[in-house]
Formats: C-alpha cells, sequence, structure tokens
C-alpha cells in the first residue's frame, strides 16, 4: 500500500536556547509528521515549547539538530536563500494576532505576498477577491485592519497564508485572542479551507473543542510530541 505524502516530517530535532549559563531544551528529540490534506492540532501549555516547535517547523528557526523535511525534501543543509524560498511558496503562517500591515486594505494586505512571488497586480488582486470572497469578506475589501473586528482581521490573516497556494500551514494560536463564537467560524473557515485544499495544517490552539475537530491531537510532553487523547 502506498502511504500518504509525507508534506511535513521533523526528525529528531533539537532546539535549546541559553541565557547566561542556563540552558533551556525546550525541543529533545522530537519527531513530528504531517501528511497532505491531514489536520493535527497542537495542544499543550503556555511554556512548552509549541510556537518553538512552529517557527522550526517553518525553517524560521534552525534546530540544533534533526532535520526538517518539506515535500520530502531535507532543509537542514539548505543555504537561508533557498530555506527563504521554500517558506515563501511552500508555507503559509497564522498567527494569534494578525500581523496584517496596517496601512494597506483587507485586498492589499492579501494580494502583496503574492506580488512578491512575482504576480501582476491584476492577477493578485484576482485571488485576493475570490479568497476574501470565500471567507465572506467580498464587504471588507477595501477596510484597513484597524477598520475590522478581531474576527475579520483573523480571516484575512488566513486569506493571506494561503495566498500563495502553500502545502503547509502552520497556525500558532489562531484563535487566542477571538471570543468563543467568532474563534468556532474563524476555526471552521480555516479547517474546511486546509481540507478542500488538500494542505497540510499543524495548528497549535488551547481550545479543546476546536482540536477535536482535528484529524489527530498531538501535545508536548518533556519537549517531544506525544499523541494526545481526550479525557472524556
Ligand atoms: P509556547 O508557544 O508553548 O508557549 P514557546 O515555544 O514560546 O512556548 O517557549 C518555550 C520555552 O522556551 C519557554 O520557556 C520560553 O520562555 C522559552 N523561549 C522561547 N523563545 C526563547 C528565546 N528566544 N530565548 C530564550 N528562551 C526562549
Ligand atoms: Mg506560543
Amino acid at each position: 500500500m502506498m502511504s500518504a505524502v509525507s508534506a511535513l516530517r521533523l526528525e529528531s530535532i533539537c532546539r535549546s536556547y541559553r541565557s547566561g549559563d542556563e540552558r533551556l531544551d525546550v525541543l529533545t528529540d522530537l519527531d513530528l509528521e504531517v501528511r497532505s490534506g491531514e489536520l493535527v492540532a497542537l495542544i499543550a501549555p503556555s511554556g512548552a515549547g509549541k510556537s518553538t516547535l512552529l517557527h522550526v517547523a517553518g525553517l524560521l528557526e534552525r534546530p540544533d539538530s534533526g532535520d526538517v523535511y518539506v515535500d520530502g525534501i531535507a532543509t537542514r543543509d539548505l543555504a537561508d536563500k533557498a530555506r527563504t524560498g521554500i517558506r515563501r511558496t511552500g508555507i503559509g503562517f497564522i498567527y494569534q494576532f494578525h500581523h496584517l500591515l496596517p496601512e494597506f486594505s483587507a485586498l492589499e494586505n492579501v494580494a502583496i505576498p503574492q506580488m512578491a512571488n512575482g504576480l501582476s497586480y491584476k492577477n493578485a488582486a484576482e485571488r485576493a477577491r475570490e479568497l476574501l470572497g470565500y471567507l465572506k469578506l467580498s464587504e471588507r475589501l477595501d477596510h484597513r485592519p484597524a477598520e475590522l473586528s478581531g474576527g475579520e482581521q483573523q480571516r484575512v490573516a488566513i486569506a493571506r497564508s494561503i495566498a500563495n497556494a502553500p502545502h503547509i500551514i502552520l497556525a500558532d494560536e489562531p484563535t487566542g485572542n477571538l471570543d468563543p463564537s467568532t474563534s468556532d467560524l474563524v476555526f471552521s473557515m480555516l479547517t474546511r479551507l486546509a481540507r478542500e485544499a488538500g494542505i497540510a495544517a499543524l495548528i497549535a490552539t488551547h481550545n479543546l473543542d476546536l482540536a477535536r475537530r482535528a484529524d489527530r491531537t498531538v501535545t508536548l510532553k518533556d519537549g517531544k510530541t506525544i499523541a494526545h487523547h481526550f479525557q472524556d
């Protein structure tokens, strides 16, 4: 039997931080695989290393040892330029706070990353309009981030994260800043998009109700990922 395609694979990852004489081992020989089309929720307490894991997985940080495979390609020995290329075209990021450009409209915020990737404004804006429409934001295209609600800002951030059609989405507490019903809506839109596009999604969240809707849930224990099982 053919195994499903591994979009993201973390193999024996170690990552420590140093401050003075102290060494903090955050990730210790961590393994994790996310297949194409799979939605994995990462649930762990604050300080457990979720953001560190996502930064390493997204090639924003290099591990001290171990390797990250993106679509089967080992990234450890790649130069920064190649890693940036993979990140820009293959990986979409969503953060707890939207990180949208304040001076630009919703449409422009989704168009700009595509233009950085070589698309004309016309084509980028067309795709931005389509994505924002899908996220039910057709009435908000010209609004700047400050003129949007928290849930709307996160939906723009979702549209931006998938603008360049990545294979992988890494989301760091994407609904952490939203009220429960808005969280639910934003999470539903994110998961629906990821599933329909066959994207591998790794979503750090504190929200157990949302995590239940993932295909699989993992947690971090002593710097390693282990399967998470709900108590009830
Ligand atoms: P989480 O996202 O699960 O809350 P983080 O990955 O942000 O956890 O942090 C894991 C641990 O590593 C925390 O104890 C944090 O204080 C520490 N840490 C994170 N980033 C740094 C850094 N740049 N320098 C030193 N320590 C850090
Ligand atoms: Mg964090």
